[in-house]
């Protein structure tokens, strides 16, 4: 392997796309001028209308502050306000979290060790008299294992929550990923593909829960009267009109990182040890959202670690992602579910993989050299 020189420049994991500044400034003179600056205004109805539109296939779809907001209601919106809630423990701490302030208690699944999500052939055994709901994750926009999710929640009635943070666009068979589940959860995070500064969106399989959700958000409040204890979740008309301008600029953002991705695998596709995201077959659009590799230390002679550290030595900054797992938390890990010798599968892959920087600021230059450097760091 040729000897590559450090990057001058740190080479970050993340950069928010940044949309034109005088096309912002179009759409805050918009704004002024209606003087609706949150509650529903114009640009929240507009972005709305076409998110539900051009990427959720129709189905309705409402907009939150946040993913975190929006899962936990999610939860008040589908009537589960007490009881057990299965989920993953690789994922960020926002998915466990909502579980918890939605007054429910998260149950531990461990993960399948190819595509990293929930393992639904251990989802039945988890499940008691208090279990109320599957908080699944599409991890790094991996699809879970929906149609067999959809299943043992038919046969349990149990609600089916998709924590879709890192799904946006995936579609399977040609279908959003949105169609599956009671409700999805897509997060409009700064560092996310498609971004709102801060915000996301609730989809719906049912269009009265998406009204019921558009109580909930705003208080609890239907026609000036308070039917729920509801909260503040509402996106503001500066966040939505950043979506919209995203809606045009999040293509140029996906074609450049389609470029990063195939880089890498054709770099790193033959080094052993290392452990490339594997495409499902039914996938017919993916999210881009993070690539994830996994080092096989056996195979490749060295820890994740390792090549972690050498990686920021020269100046590439990777992340162990997700490291450390959610049921090692203070707070999670006395709870039954998440003990190590449960989750054994979840506590390996977390020791294993590192998420590369994948963004619209890596060159396809710089994608070589990150891979020649991890190429580098093999060991015999
Ligand atoms: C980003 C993210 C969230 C949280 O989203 P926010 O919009 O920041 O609240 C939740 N779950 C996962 C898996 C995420 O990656």
């Amino acid at each position: 392997m040729p000897n590559r020189p450090s990057f001058e420049n740190p080479v970050v994991i993340a950069k928010p796309v940044l949309v034109d500044l005088d096309d912002f400034k179009g759409e805050l003179q918009e704004v002024w001028k209606s003087g609706w600056l949150t509650n529903n205004g114009y640009k929240h109805q507009e972005l709305e209308a076409r998110l539900q539109a051009e990427i959720f296939d129709g189905f309705p779809t409402s907009l939150v502050s946040n993913a975190t907001i929006g899962l936990i209601v999610a939860f008040k919106t589908l009537g589960i306000t007490s009881g057990e809630v299965i989920t993953t423990p690789f994922t960020f701490p926002a998915t466990p979290h909502s579980i918890t302030w939605a007054g429910l208690k998260p149950v531990f699944c461990d993960i399948d060790p190819d595509s990293m999500n929930i393992d639904v052939k251990k989802i039945e055994s988890l499940i008691t008299a208090d279990t109320k709901a599957i908080l699944a994750v599409h991890v790094f926009g991996r699809a879970c294992e929906v149609e067999k999710i959809a299943e043992i929640a038919r046969k349990h009635d149990l609600k089916v929550i998709y924590d879709a943070a890192h799904a946006f666009e995936l579609e399977l068979n040609g279908k959003s990923v949105a169609c599956y589940g009671d409700a999805s959860v897509f997060s409009f995070h700064a560092t996310k593909l498609f971004h709102t500064v801060e915000g996301g969106a609730i989809v719906f399989k049912d269009k009265h829960l998406k009204e019921k959700c558009d109580i909930v958000k705003n208080f609890g409040i239907k026609n000036e009267e308070v039917i729920e204890c509801g909260i503040n979740g509402k996106m503001n008309e500066l966040q939505a009109s950043i979506g919209l301008l995203m809606l045009t600029e999040k293509d140029i953002e996906r074609n450049h990182r389609a470029m990063i991705e195939g880089i890498f695998h054709d770099r790193l596709g033959g080094v052993d040890g290392v452990i490339l995201p594997r495409k499902s077959g039914d996938v017919t659009k993916e999210s881009l959202q993070y690539f994830v590799i996994r080092i096989n230390a056996a195979q490749f002679g060295f820890s994740r670690d390792y090549v972690h550290e050498n990686l920021k030595k020269h100046n590439v900054f990777s992340r162990k992602y997700f490291y450390p797992l959610c049921s090692n938390a203070k707070f999670y890990r006395d709870f039954f579910s998440a003990k190590e010798e449960r989750l054994p599968i979840a506590n390996d892959v977390a020791d294993r993989v590192l998420a590369l920087p994948f963004h619209g600021g890596i060159s396809p230059d710089d994608a070589e050299r990150i891979c020649d450097l991890i190429s580098s760091f093999k060991g015999n």
